[in-house]
């Protein structure tokens, strides 16, 4: 059953210093992600993309190799593509119109970029690029990039603008410090290397900047384990045997100056029971205590790792901590782990020390009927557990899986004020929530329209309405198929628009 994470691909992406820009406090170019992308929708982030076959033969000269030769092409021509700006050696002598075509012949495929520089009589210039550090997605993730970063300060005649066809809404010039200051008040998401790199930034264009940017080993392509989208939230995925394609689940730190609490530690695994005590106790010897540990909901994967880490947290504080969660996901865990106490719908968990964090609690059943999720008002950010993932689809799985419920859920997601991110049991954080809740519900609605088109049309069974609306489906998920296809039925059902006859079968009911 267990998946195998995603390989990484070949990816690079540019640090654009403003020219003439204040050494002390530096303007850099970022730009925002489409919330309409499926795949980190809505997050900050550097221009840059995927390496392309023909990077291997861009002119570069003074590189160090081959492969950073490429890299540095790969680099380039995304920030064009994306920008408009040309890093090339003799650009300076084109004019804007020569540019601009420049760039429709790359857009449009005409010619490859290796052979659009050599038609204008352009290089590249390794010099040009400072290697900032290469960094690999962690396993997490539906998609993983092996990214080089590069520090390039801006041609002076040159300014970025968002080219219009790109996977970009917005661009613009910031301040490093006004951009991380950003991400310390949660008004920004975005992934691991564009936090340390804005940070490093931050502290100024320094002689030791290269020496701060590689730093930490996640710069050197060691994956990154603990990943702050938001500050206070700490995301730490462990590998567990949950559903594929997904191949870990997201535990979550949230912690104050004083106090600390575990969602989901889930892994069964004895490596990854360690690395997450390993991330608490850093937290501890911050001066922190664990408060205790809340579940989401009753599948294994969420909880395989209670027990471990209690007997961690018994030896390094002295006691056992509160272990919480909703009172059906106790009653089904009542052998395996002991709920301490059980969390209500509406009830607010509120941390000490600094910031005041408040976490409202919903009952949100449907994938499980003691499902939580859990809503910081303060911030917009909501604890979506298995309801919402950033990796993976949402099985709903009778009788624990209840679609009625689930679409009720899902709307009662949809109606929370200011949602700002959805942080999810499996994979990225959701920075368009809004889009991705109705994403779900469309995707539900059409799937039940396809399946009651089925039975008017006289399939009777799951494994008959699978057959008819689950093409793209491989014969290996059909067993699942076909416990999603009940829930719908049972949803139809109460719905009045099914019926099950006496030999459990099912039949169109009246007209809709
Ligand atoms: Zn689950």
């Amino acid at each position: 059953m267990t998946a195998l994470a995603p390989i990484p691909k070949d990816a690079a992406a540019i640090i654009l210093v403003r020219p003439e820009t204040d050494p002390a406090n530096p303007e850099v170019f970022w730009v925002k992600r489409s919330t309409k992308l499926a795949f980190l929708g809505g997050f900050y982030a550097f221009p840059g993309g995927q390496r392309e076959t023909s990077d291997a033969d861009t002119r570069v000269e003074n590189g160090a190799d081959q492969e950073q030769a490429a890299m540095i092409s790969c680099a380039a021509r995304e920030l064009f593509e994306e920008t408009g700006v040309l890093l090339a050696r003799g650009s300076q002598t084109l004019t804007i119109g020569q540019r601009a075509s420049l760039l429709d012949d790359l857009e449009s495929k005409r010619m490859t970029w290796p052979e659009l520089l050599n038609l204008y009589g352009l290089h590249l210039d390794a010099n040009d690029f400072t290697f900032a550090g290469r960094w690999v997605t962690p396993p997490f993730a539906p998609r993983r990039f092996d990214t080089w970063f590069f520090l390039v300060t801006c041609p002076a005649k040159q300014s970025p603008k968002i080219t219009e066809d790109s996977e970009l809404e917005s661009g613009e010039w910031i301040r490093a410090r006004a951009a991380y200051a950003k991400w310390e008040r949660s008004e920004i998401i975005v992934v691991p290397p564009v936090l340390h790199l804005l940070k490093a930034l931050a502290g100024g264009l320094s002689d030791d900047l290269v020496e701060r940017f590689l730093s930490v080993p996640e710069a050197r392509r060691v994956p990154t384990r603990r990943i702050e989208f938001h500050p206070h939230y700490i995301c730490f995925p462990v590998r567990t045997p949950t559903k594929p394609p997904a191949t870990h689940t997201n535990s979550y730190l949230i912690h104050t100056s004083s106090e600390v609490l575990v969602l989901d530690p889930g892994s069964p695994y004895e490596d990854e029971q360690n690395a997450l005590a390993n991330c608490i106790d850093d937290l501890i010897a911050a001066g922190k205590t664990v408060r205790e540990i809340v579940l989401t909901h009753v599948h294994p994967d969420h909880v395989a790792g209670v027990n471990a880490l209690n007997d961690h947290l018994e030896e390094k504080q002295g006691a056992r901590v509160p272990v919480a969660a909703h009172a059906a996901t106790a009653e089904s865990l009542r052998n395996q782990v002991r709920i301490d106490r059980f969390i209500a719908d509406d009830e607010v968990l509120v941390l000490g020390g600094e910031p005041a964090i408040k976490l409202r609690a919903l009952h949100t059943p449907g994938h499980a009927r003691g499902h939580l999720c859990f809503f910081d008002e303060r911030t917009g950010a909501l604890i979506s557990g298995d309801n919402i993932v950033g990796f993976g689809s949402v099985l709903i799985d009778p009788p624990e899986g209840n679609m009625r419920e689930y679409l009720a859920s899902l709307e009662r997601m949809r109606s929370l004020p200011n949602l700002s991110v959805l942080f999810g049991g499996h994979g990225p954080a959701i920075a368009n929530p809004y889009e991705k809740i109705d994403e779900y519900i469309s995707h539900r609605l059409q799937r039940e329209e396809l399946i009651l088109t089925a039975v008017r049309e006289g399939a009777s069974t799951p494994k008959e309405i699978v057959a008819r609306v689950y093409t793209d489906v491989s014969p290996k998920a059909h067993a699942t198929a076909e416990r999603a296809v009940l829930a719908h039925l049972e949803k139809l059902e109460a719905d009045g628009l099914v019926a099950r006859t006496s030999d459990g079968t099912y039949q169109a009911h009246g007209i809709k």
